[in-house]
């Protein structure tokens, strides 16, 4: 049902000869990385000896070659240095070889750092080979909400991350209570996405800020309108995304104003579907309906293992370009998302030709929608809700994928919920609940 291609590469040589007066001389070869790469790998490769002057055991020094390697970023900081020891490297958004940063890969002016560290008396030919590979839209699948040692949570950061790769989650936003976490703080973990963030926490109403180490300058407290505006007023200038939390929580719902805030999403499900979930559901439903385009997002707000509090509980799935936190949070800020209640819970395709959720497209009379489920359970309710209601698509009648298609009879916002009874006797609750596809 996902539409799966090889992610596509490009290779790119470049080969040199150092000659023997430029030993133990350190110098850089340009290259240019593309854009759009999600991950680079540099090998390289030369004569380290001359086999015809080893003679019982012994290595004539002078025709030893010995070249290392080092990696320079585009602003000029080192991206890493391996010395001799490795003849492949690779950097990704998430993992790279022990002694590289694991970093986004930016486009433009890379050097490959050499090192002329012994060279043989007749010279050494080495050959670099640059490996690009590209990125490739996929769906990931994270929880952008939970809590630390640094705050009330009973894990560290890393430990939170090693929990969340068991779960099969891709990415974990860390937003503690009133504490900024900077990207650089948060621990390196192959095949997790660390995304820094920090839950404004105040008596009347919290909020995340995401992506950015440090939003604001301040001390968190505001008394007047004017100063909470001006906490968010510079977490969008910096760059972060925010999100709107919890904004029915029995205890800390948000009783700001949020038309008077700046903000890019709104929480309408924290932690296990309840009543203050559904509130914040319905007003975002209404939001719609007045034709504010505003995504959802949901967070588990996970503290500690209970019987109602479970990492990825919900889990938000987005269509991201590339595993680095920021392409994440620009999937999320467009609508490319789904929430579901757990990270195993159902997988959605929700499009209108080339539209996906989150998009907005022409309307038309009749426009059709293909809907593509997988993981449903037997009775799961799957709905289209619009601004007029409600309506039925189908009833699992077994485990597995569904593909069915609906008609847009106005113009107007449709989005896809599934419905689910976990329990027996206790009413169906949403499993699934996707951003909206927009027919202006
Ligand atoms: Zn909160
Ligand atoms: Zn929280």
């Amino acid at each position: 049902m996902m539409e799966k291609s090889a992610p596509t590469q490009e290779t790119r040589s470049i080969e040199i000869f150092i000659k023997p007066e430029q030993r133990r001389s350190y110098f850089n070869l340009p290259f240019t990385m593309p854009e759009n790469v999600d991950s680079f790998t540099l090998a390289y490769h030369y004569d380290r000896s001359s086999t015809s002057d080893s003679e019982g055991g012994f290595t004539d020094s002078r025709r030893v070659n010995t070249i290392d390697l080092g990696l320079i970023a585009p602003d000029g900081s080192q991206a890493g240095a391996s010395g001799s020891d490795k003849s492949e490297i690779s950097i990704g958004p998430t993992s790279a070889t022990p002694g590289y940063n694991a970093v986004p890969l930016e486009a433009g002016e890379w050097q490959i750092m050499v090192g002329a560290y012994k060279i043989a008396s007749e010279g050494v030919r080495v050959t670099y080979d640059l490996t690009f590979t590209f990125k490739q839209p996929r769906w990931l699948r994270g929880d952008f909400h939970t809590h630390t040692i640094a705050s009330d949570g009973v894990l560290t950061a890393g430990e939170l991350g090693i929990h969340a790769l068991r779960h099969g989650l891709d990415f974990l936003a860390i937003t503690d209570h009133n504490q900024f976490v900077s990207a650089a703080q948060l621990p390196q973990i192959p095949g997790l996405t660390l995304i820094q963030g920090v839950e404004w926490t105040h008596y009347e109403g919290h909020a995340n800020f995401l992506g950015v180490d440090r939003p604001y300058n301040e001390p968190f407290p505001t008394s007047t309108p004017a100063e909470t505006l001006s906490r968010f007023t510079s977490a969008r200038q910096r760059g972060a995304l925010i999100v709107i939390n919890h904004p029915f929580d029995e205890g800390s719902g948000f009783n700001f104003d949020f038309h008077t805030l700046p903000f890019d999403c709104l929480e309408i499900w924290n932690g296990p579907m309840r009543e203050s979930n559904l509130q914040a559901v319905g007003m975002w439903r209404s939001l719609q309906a007045a034709g504010q385009k505003i995504p959802i997002v949901g967070g588990s707000d996970y503290h500690r293992d209970n019987l109602f509090q479970i990492l990825g509980g919900p889990t938000t799935c987005v269509y991201s370009s590339s595993a680095s936190a920021a392409d994440i949070l620009s999937a999320l800020r467009e609508g490319h998302a789904y929430l579901v209640y757990a990270p195993a819970g159902p997988s959605l395709e929700f499009k209108a030709g080339d539209a996906m959720m989150g998009d907005s497209v022409a309307w038309s009379p009749g426009v059709e929608m293909q809907i593509a489920l997988d993981g449903l359970q037997p009775g799961d309710r799957v709905n289209l809700v619009t601004g007029n209601g409600s309506q039925s698509l189908l009833i699992a009648p077994s485990t597995g994928s569904f593909l069915t298609t609906a008609f847009m009879t106005a113009p107007g916002f449709a989005y896809i919920e599934v419905q689910r009874v976990f329990l027996p006797g206790i009413p169906p609750l949403i499993a699934l609940i996707s951003n909206p596809i927009y027919f202006d």
